[in-house]
């Protein structure tokens, strides 16, 4: 009963070997007096593209600027319509209207919470006129299928962007998310899979016109330097001491992902009809959200609550019940039911086999093993 409380994460657990390599790269940014744009930056984007086997990493200041600079850049302007998921945490959303788009949504698969082919091509079906992009977002750090849902959208002419922020070091059939469509975004929030000790993002491309239309937009839309040349142009710049952290943290990306679907993997085993644990381990699944699906949520995170584990819900309310700019009216009965009964589990690489434990046995008096 006094047991400590089990986390739903905790970023203050860096091992101390990465802690002290993380300091020395802070010391030769700080050494260097080159803050933005320097070397560290330049390098942390040639090693990302290759993570990744695309072509160009553009790095940019969040996750959130990297779909608006990506929809931007793949030509979505004022009045287009962006199509997405509206389970996802409402990032597309926010980017597609701060262009002047208007999002509209397919539904989910109630099995896999993700977007499928029948999904979106109802969707699809359902509008007037095809949109002029989908973002598939491959959502609690499990692939969506992304690969036979772009084959439809392309079929229509529509432009096919990844969202990788949840999903960074996934695979099938050992490419990785970020290469399948046209360019993909991703966020560097310390809460990712791989997180700066701030914001951060980045575009995976490997068509050279929209990674160089999107260095041109991350810097006020200059085309040289003090000559603005696009619209839609800002400040959004990785900074170098973000880029230095990143840079010590991304060759260890893979082991912290398959540290994550090891505490996925007992959960899985623990799975039940009270409480479904919906992803399953392989290279397609790097664990950043360890979310089941329970009927009566608030009974179920009150046992957990009773035990000392912390829970979370990715995400109670979905785009189109926003109270900004108010209820989309459409219906996507999927996403609503997913809405109300997710629960996330707690999951990040620091967390201990004793805590696991304790998750597991919580798990187990829901199920009625205990
Ligand atoms: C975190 C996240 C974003 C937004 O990234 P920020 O860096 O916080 O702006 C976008 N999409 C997904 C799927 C995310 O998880």
């Amino acid at each position: 009963m006094n047991e400590a409380i089990v986390p739903f994460n905790d970023l203050s657990r860096t091992p101390p070997e990465l802690a002290d390599e993380i300091a020395d790269a802070v010391a030769r940014v700080v050494a260097s007096g080159w803050y933005v744009m320097g070397p560290e930056h330049d390098a942390f984007e040639t090693e990302l593209a290759a993570f990744v086997g695309s072509e160009h990493a553009v790095a940019l200041g969040n996750g959130t600027d990297a779909l608006e600079l990506a929809l931007a850049a793949v030509g979505v302007t004022a009045g287009d319509r962006v199509m997405t998921v509206a389970n996802a945490g409402g990032y597309t959303s926010v980017a597609a209207r701060l262009l002047g788009a208007e999002p509209v949504y397919a539904d989910i698969s109630a099995d896999t919470l993700q977007l499928s082919v029948e999904t979106v091509t109802a969707a699809l079906d359902a509008l007037p006129t095809a949109p002029r992009a989908l973002v598939v977002t491959h959502l609690y750090g499990a692939m969506a299928p992304v690969a036979a849902v772009a084959e439809v959208a392309r079929a229509r002419g529509i432009v096919v962007i990844e969202d990788v922020a949840q999903a960074l070091g996934a695979r099938a059939g050992g490419r990785a998310a970020g290469t399948f469509a046209d360019i993909a975004t991703t966020s560097f929030y310390p809460t990712k899979n791989l997180g700066a000790l701030g914001d951060g993002g980045a575009v995976f491309t490997s068509d050279a016109e929209l990674a160089a239309t999107v260095r041109s937009l991350r810097q006020y839309g200059w085309t040289s330097k003090y000559r603005i040349g696009l619209a839609r142009g800002r400040n959004s710049r990785l900074d170098e001491l973000q880029a230095a952290i990143l840079r010590v943290k991304l060759p260890h990306l893979d082991a912290m992902n398959e540290r994550r679907r090891e505490v996925h993997a007992r959960y899985e085993a623990a799975s039940s009809d009270v409480l479904r644990v919906v992803n399953h381990g392989s290279e397609s699944f790097i664990g950043h959200l360890a979310v089941a699906v329970a009927a009566d949520r608030d009974t179920v995170r009150a046992a957990f609550d009773a035990a000392g584990v912390r829970t979370d819900v990715h995400y109670p309310i979905p785009d189109h019940r926003q109270d900004w700019p108010g209820p989309v009216s459409i219906e996507l009965p999927a996403t609503d039911a997913a809405s109300t009964s997710v629960l996330s589990l707690p999951i990040f690489p620091e967390l201990t086999d004793a805590e696991v434990d304790r998750v597991v046995a919580v798990m187990d008096a829901i199920a009625g093993r205990a």
